[in-house]
C-alpha cells in the first residue's frame, strides 16, 4: 500500500531552509523550513528537508544552514517622510565636528547653483558633535552667502543662514509664533535658531519638490529601512496632501516597505479645521486607494514638546520658573480627539514629560467618558517617555497602548541631561515596569533622532545603552520581549494581528533572514546585526 500523498499545494515562490525559524507563535519550538507562495506563508516544517515537496522548477531555494528566520520588524513610529526629504541631504550627521559639519555645507554649495537652497540630513545630535552645540547664522554665512542654508535636526530644530532668515521674512522684530521659539542672542539679535512651530516659518516658503524627486527620495528612504530588518513603518507624521505622494510611490513600486500614515495633526485646532482635515482623509480612503502596503493608521496630536520642552511636574535642571510646553488646552485637545474617533479613526498623541502624560491621560479619560465602548487601541500615547507609577497605572487600567522608542534616548541622552539632569533623563522609557504591570507596549525609533534598525533597537532595550553610558539599567528588557514589542505587539497596535506579526501559514509572507541568531548571539553583536534579506509579501525588498 503507498503511503498518503500530501495535499496538492501549488509549488512555492520560495523555500528557505535554516538554522531556527522563530515563528514568535506562543509555545511554538523553533522550525527549520518555511515556504511562501504569492504574498503568503505557506507551510513551515521542523525539519530543514520537511517542505521539499514544495520546491518546483521555478521555487528559489535558499539554504541557509547556520541563518535564522524572524518576522520582518515594524518600525511603530517613526518618519518616512521626512526621511524621503532628507536622504539626499548634506550628509552632517557624519560629522564628527563644526568644521567638518560646515565643509560638507561649504562643499554641496560649490556644486549648486547660487540662489538654491541647501539642506541637510535630520539624523543628528549637537551634544554629539565635538563643540557640542549648533553652528550659528555667521558660520553658515561663511560657509555660503550666495545660497539659502537650512540646518534641521529632527522634526521641530533649525538653524539658518542670514539669506534664508531672508527668504522667511524673518527679522529680529518678528514675535514668537505661539508654542515656538525665535532664538535671540542676549543683545537681542537673531541666532539663525527656530525652535518648534516656529520652524513653519521656513517650511511655508521652501520650494515644494516635484513628485518624481518626493518618490525618488521615499525609494531611497523605504530601501534603507527595509536593509535593517523593518517591513512596516507607521509613519507618526504625514502631511494629508502627502497621501497621494505615498499612493504614487507605492503604485510605482517604490515603497520597500509597507506604511501605516498617522496624519498630522499639527497644523489644526479649532473643531472646524479637524472637520476639514477629515474631510481630506475620507475622501482619500473613501477613493480606495488603502491595500496592506498603504493605509492610514489615524491621525496624530502633539501635547507637550520634546527634549527642551516636554512638560514636566517638576522644573527644569537650572530653570526653577520653567516646566515645558503644553501645547493644547486639555478640553480642546479632547474635543478634537473626539471628533476624529467619531469617523472611525484611531488617533496617537505625543506626550514626553510626565506633566504631558498626566495631561494626555485626562484627556483620553475625557474622550473615554463621552463614548464608552470605544475600542481598546484607538486611542494611543506615542513615546510615554517619563512615565511615573501613577500614570503607568492609569494607561494600563484605561487599555491604552504606548509606543515606545530606544534610539531616542540613545542619542538624545545627553541633550536630554542638560535640560532634565541625571534622573529624569535615566527614568525615561521604564521598559521593564511598563512590561511587568501589563501594559501594551511597541516598540520603534522615532528617526530622525535616533539610529533606526531592528536590532540595534532591541540591544539598546536590552542594554540601556546611550550616547551617555549606560541610563537606567534596571528598565531593561530581554530580547524576547524586544523583539516581541517590533513584531506580535506592533501587529496588535495596527489591527493586524491576524495578518502579520507571527509566522503562521496563511499569514503575510513579511519575514528576515539574520546570519546569527539574535536571540542567543554575544549581545554587542544585536548593535551592527543586518540581515540578509527582508521579505515583504513575498518580495524580496532587500538581499546583502
Ligand atoms: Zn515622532
Amino acid at each position: 500500500m503507498t503511503p498518503p500523498r500530501p495535499p496538492a499545494a501549488p509549488p512555492a515562490d520560495l523555500l528557505v531552509r535554516a538554522a531556527a525559524v522563530h515563528t514568535l507563535v506562543p509555545g511554538e519550538p523553533a522550525r527549520r523550513a518555511i515556504a511562501v507562495t504569492g504574498d503568503r506563508i505557506t507551510a513551515l516544517a521542523a525539519d530543514p528537508h520537511g517542505l521539499d515537496a514544495l520546491a518546483g522548477p521555478a521555487t528559489e531555494v535558499v539554504d541557509a544552514p547556520h541563518a535564522t528566520v524572524l518576522p520582518a520588524f515594524d518600525d511603530t513610529h517613526t518618519h518616512l517622510i521626512l526621511a524621503g526629504h532628507s536622504v539626499h541631504g548634506v550628509p552632517v550627521h557624519r560629522a564628527a565636528d563644526l568644521s567638518g559639519f560646515l565643509a560638507l555645507i561649504r562643499e554641496r554649495a560649490a556644486r549648486t547653483p547660487a540662489g538654491a537652497w541647501i539642506r541637510t540630513t535630520v539624523n543628528w545630535q549637537e551634544v554629539n558633535l565635538a563643540e557640542q552645540r549648533m553652528p550659528t547664522t555667521e558660520e553658515l554665512d561663511g560657509a555660503t552667502a550666495d545660497h539659502p542654508v537650512l540646518v534641521r535636526r529632527g522634526a521641530y530644530n533649525m538653524v539658518l543662514n542670514s539669506a534664508a532668515l531672508r527668504l522667511a521674512g524673518i527679522t529680529a522684530a518678528t514675535p514668537d509664533p505661539p508654542g515656538g521659539v525665535i532664538e535671540r542672542a542676549p543683545d537681542g539679535r537673531l541666532t539663525g535658531r527656530l525652535i518648534n512651530t516656529a520652524t513653519e516659518l521656513v517650511e511655508r516658503v521652501l520650494p515644494r519638490p516635484g513628485l518624481d524627486e518626493r518618490i525618488d527620495g521615499l525609494r531611497a528612504a523605504s530601501a534603507d529601512y527595509a536593509a535593517t530588518g523593518i517591513g512596516t513603518v507607521r509613519d507618526c507624521l504625514v502631511p494629508v496632501e502627502d497621501l497621494d505622494v505615498l499612493r504614487a510611490a507605492r503604485d510605482r513600486g517604490a515603497l520597500a516597505v509597507r506604511v501605516r500614515a498617522l496624519v498630522s495633526g499639527f497644523a489644526v485646532r479649532t473643531p472646524e479645521e479637524v472637520d476639514a482635515l477629515l474631510d481630506r482623509v475620507d475622501a482619500w480612503r473613501a477613493a480606495g486607494h488603502e491595500d496592506d502596503r498603504l493605509s492610514v493608521w489615524g491621525v496624530k496630536f502633539g501635547i507637550d514638546g520634546g527634549f527642551e520642552a516636554g512638560a514636566l511636574e517638576e522644573p527644569y535642571q537650572g530653570q526653577p520658573c520653567y516646566h515645558g510646553r503644553l501645547l493644547w488646552e486639555p478640553k480642546e485637545l479632547a474635543d478634537a480627539v473626539d471628533r476624529v474617533v467619531g469617523r472611525g479613526l484611531r488617533v496617537g498623541v505625543h506626550a514626553w514629560g510626565d506633566r504631558g502624560l498626566r495631561t494626555l491621560l485626562d484627556v483620553y479619560e475625557d474622550v473615554l467618558a463621552r463614548r464608552p465602548g470605544l475600542p481598546t487601541g484607538t486611542l494611543v500615547v506615542e513615546h510615554g517617555g517619563l512615565a511615573r507609577a501613577d500614570q503607568r497605572a492609569r494607561a494600563v487600567a484605561l487599555g491604552i497602548p504606548v509606543t515606545v522608542q530606544h534610539p531616542l534616548l540613545h542619542d538624545g541622552a545627553l541633550t536630554q541631561q542638560r535640560a532634565w539632569g541625571a534622573e529624569r533623563t535615566g527614568a525615561l522609557f521604564p521598559l521593564r515596569e511598563w512590561l511587568d504591570e501589563g501594559a501594551r507596549l511597541s516598540a520603534g525609533s522615532d528617526f530622525p533622532v535616533g539610529p533606526y534598525g531592528a536590532m540595534v533597537s532591541v540591544w539598546g532595550m536590552t542594554t540601556r545603552a546611550t550616547v551617555a553610558g549606560v541610563l537606567g539599567a534596571e528598565h531593561a528588557i530581554d530580547r524576547a520581549e524586544a523583539v516581541a514589542l517590533h513584531t506580535v505587539n506592533a501587529a496588535r497596535l495596527t489591527g493586524e494581528s491576524a495578518e502579520r506579526g507571527s509566522l503562521r501559514p496563511g499569514a503575510l509572507a513579511d519575514l528576515t533572514l539574520w546570519p546569527t541568531d539574535p536571540l542567543s548571539c554575544p549581545v554587542d553583536e544585536l548593535r551592527e546585526l543586518l540581515p540578509e534579506r527582508t521579505v515583504v509579501g513575498g518580495r524580496t525588498v532587500h538581499r546583502r
